[in-house]
Order: structure tokens, then sequence, then C-alpha cells
């Protein structure tokens, strides 16, 4: 384990949140970034995420299922948002492909990379252009794709900054950014007063928790403008009662930020933002 600062303001003073398992969750006293402090080595995560996602069929048909209102809903905003124009996307973390299936059914050239082997032969076995490495390991060209999109990928990242400065190295100037993440901080705080044991917060798997502003902060930071975050429609998970959660706290989170004209985004909940590369050069 080691010890970190803060990805946003590199600050060390911090607020302790929670214990879960061995490991802190520590709030940042300048800016509130919520992170896991110390953090796990990254070969521990490498070896973790060999069995994180779904192996069964059954599994991944499901998975595929409850992302796939999501997923809609996600190349809606990136085809409102680049209009005509098709290129190149790329989905890191692309798990069995199915939002690259997804895109290249709206006319984009997409590809993806994954940590998990197993995710990755599945998603080469249905015919899609993946890969079983790291960004940094591909490598990639300056100024290469016109999308990139993260779908719970970000939380888990041991340096989400370092990771978005690359994003921003290989998309294109005006490239589009899409991430979701889920925000846990809210429902967590909430239990708390009601005395309600959980570990919601998934350590080791998640090690940052973004709430809107603190994602606008890293994404400005490392070059980013034009900053959207809209709920992003919403999982449809299997199990009826979480199903019944999902919907009616994402349909609430819609209306909301609906008649607030985009103003008030209901804490607590998954959300999608959306991000444009600004051309300045960044150090
Ligand atoms: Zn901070």
């Amino acid at each position: 384990m080691k010890q970190i600062k803060c990805h946003i303001c590199n600050s060390d003073r911090t607020w302790f949140l929670k214990k879960e398992g061995n490991w802190n969750i520590v709030q940042c006293e300048l800016c509130g970034l919520v992170y896991v402090n110390p953090q796990p080595e990254e070969d521990f995560l490498k070896e973790h995420y060999q069995s994180y996602l779904p192996e069964s069929q059954s599994d991944i048909d499901n998975w595929g299922k409850m992302m796939a209102g999501v997923f809609g809903e996600s190349l809606r905003i990136i085809n409102k948002t680049t209009g005509a124009r098709r290129g190149k996307l790329l989905d890191i973390g692309c798990a069995h492909g199915f939002f690259i299936e997804a895109a290249l059914n709206t006319g984009w050239e997409a590809s993806g990379i994954d940590l998990s082997k197993q995710a990755v032969q599945y998603a080469e076995g249905r015919g899609l252009e993946v890969s079983n490495s790291t960004l940094f390991e591909k490598k990639y060209k300056d100024n290469y794709f016109d999308v990139i999109t993260m779908f719970y990928v970000l939380e888990h990242l041991p340096d989400p900054g370092k990771y978005l400065k690359e994003i921003h190295r290989v998309l294109k100037p005006s490239g589009v950014l899409l991430v979701r993440v889920p925000h846990t901080t809210p429902i967590v705080k909430m239990l708390k007063m009601f005395n309600i044991s959980n570990t919601l917060y998934d350590v080791p798997s998640h090690l940052t928790d973004f709430s809107p502003q603190s994602l606008k902060h890293i994404l400005k930071k490392t070059g980013f403008n034009a900053i959207r975050t809209s709920i992003g429609g919403m999982t449809y998970p299997r199990s009826l009662s979480e199903r019944c959660i999902s919907c009616f706290f994402g349909t609430v989170g819609t209306i909301l930020h609906k008649i607030t004209f985009g103003k008030y985004l209901l804490p607590g909940i998954s959300k999608t933002t959306i991000a444009i590369k600004n051309a300045k050069k960044i150090s």
C-alpha cells in the first residue's frame, strides 16, 4: 500500500470519512475530493481485475441488458455533440464490447481496451477490435481519436489525472470525452446518520468517488472544457427491487434536472459527463 496526495490539488490534508475492510476513505480538506488512502499497488489491481467482470454467458447477457439504456443515451449525447461527424471512437474499459457494438451500429469506427483477458477474448470472438492493454501500453499517436468513452472506469484508476492527460493527448483537438461514474458519498453520509453499516464504496475496486464538481475540477485541470453533466439514462439491474430503485431515482433525477434547466443534479446516483478537448497545450 502507498500513501498518496489529492489527485486534484496535491494536498495531503484530509478528513477521515470511513473504513471499509483495511481501506481508509478520506476527503480532501481543500477541494473535497473523496479517495482511498493509502492505495493498493498496481500489481495487486491488475490481478484483482482478472476476476472482476462476469464470466458466465447469462451474467454477461444480463450485464449487457443492464447497461443498454445508459449506452443508448450516451450515444445520443455523443452524436448530438459531434453532429454528422463520425470517426474513431475508443472505449476504455470496454469489457465484453457491448458499447463498441452499439457505437459501430451508429457509424463510429469503434475499438476498445480492457484489463480483463477473458472479457477481451469474448469481445474478439464477436469480431470486435479490442486489446488486453492499458491506455499507456497502447502508445496511440497524438490527436488520434474523435471520441473516447469510459463507463465506470475513472473511479477505478490509481492516478486518474495522469490517465486523463494521456486521453487528452490522444484525442483530436475538439475531440469528445464521455465519462460515467457513480457518486457514493451522499448515500454513505445519509446511512451514517442512521448508523447503517455498508461497504458501498466498493474498495479496492473503486479508489476515488467523484462528485460532479470534483470531476469538473480534474477535467479542467487536465485540459478539457465545455464540461456538462447529466443523469445520462439509467441502468436496468436483473433483480426487480434493484431495478425499481434504479428506475425511481433515475426518473426523479432526470425530471429534476430538466425542470431546473440543467441546474440541479440529484446527489448519490451515477451520472454521465461530457467534455471537449481544449486545443491549448497543457503542461
Ligand atoms: Zn484536493
